[in-house]
């Protein structure tokens, strides 16, 4: 997934300092003269995590990936399942005022004819998909682990007092996800011992 910081205001100046050049690692031919943020600034509200990810990217290749960083945000704050999320919350005010510019109406029309009104008080369907629900626990964790076993095995697990959370591929085709519990492991260790 290409993920970048979208405007000139949010585009980071690379600090090269005696290192030599490094190449932008889109394009891998122009000099990176900015660095990009992952994920998109946009997509935050201030006061901005203290441990951004950023690569070094050519400022065309960064600031051509604005209209769908803007897009992507749009999208997915207007959902009505996101509308509690303090940082949609914080942002909201600028998303609606990008939609009434002049040069938004086309797609500010776009969306009020694919929009459906809710019901207030009536949010997102219960339970979330098992995906969003691992991913809710893994962002909770803090001891974070990932290894690839050469080009057949991959895991991203993260464990939490109680519980883990395992995302496993196997020949990029097979995954598996799921939590193990400590009773998990206490039924497992009675039934073998
Ligand atoms: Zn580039």
């Amino acid at each position: 997934m290409r993920v970048s910081c979208t405007n000139s205001s949010q585009t980071g100046t690379l600090r090269t300092g005696y290192l030599k050049p490094q190449l932008c690692i889109y394009c891998n031919h122009a000099v990176a003269d900015t660095v990009d943020h992952i994920p998109p600034k946009l997509l935050l509200a201030k006061p901005y995590p203290d441990n951004l990810l950023t690569v070094p990217s050519c400022f065309k290749c960064n600031s051509s990936f604005q209209k769908h960083d803007e897009y992507t945000r749009v999208i997915a704050s207007i959902d009505v399942r996101n509308a509690r999320h303090k940082t949609v919350k914080v942002n909201m005010p600028a998303i609606l005022r990008s939609l009434e510019k002049p040069e938004a109406q086309g797609f500010s029309k776009y969306l009020a004819s694919k929009t459906t009104p809710t019901t207030p008080g009536v949010t997102a369907p219960e339970p979330k998909p098992m995906i969003q629900q691992l991913a809710l626990l893994y962002s909770t964790c803090t001891d974070r682990r990932a290894k690839a076993v050469g080009d057949v095995f991959n895991y991203v697990a993260a464990f939490h007092t109680g519980f883990s959370v395992w995302l496993l591929v196997l020949y990029d085709e097979f995954a598996w996800a799921a939590t193990i519990t400590d009773s998990d492991h206490a039924a497992v260790n009675s039934s073998t011992s």
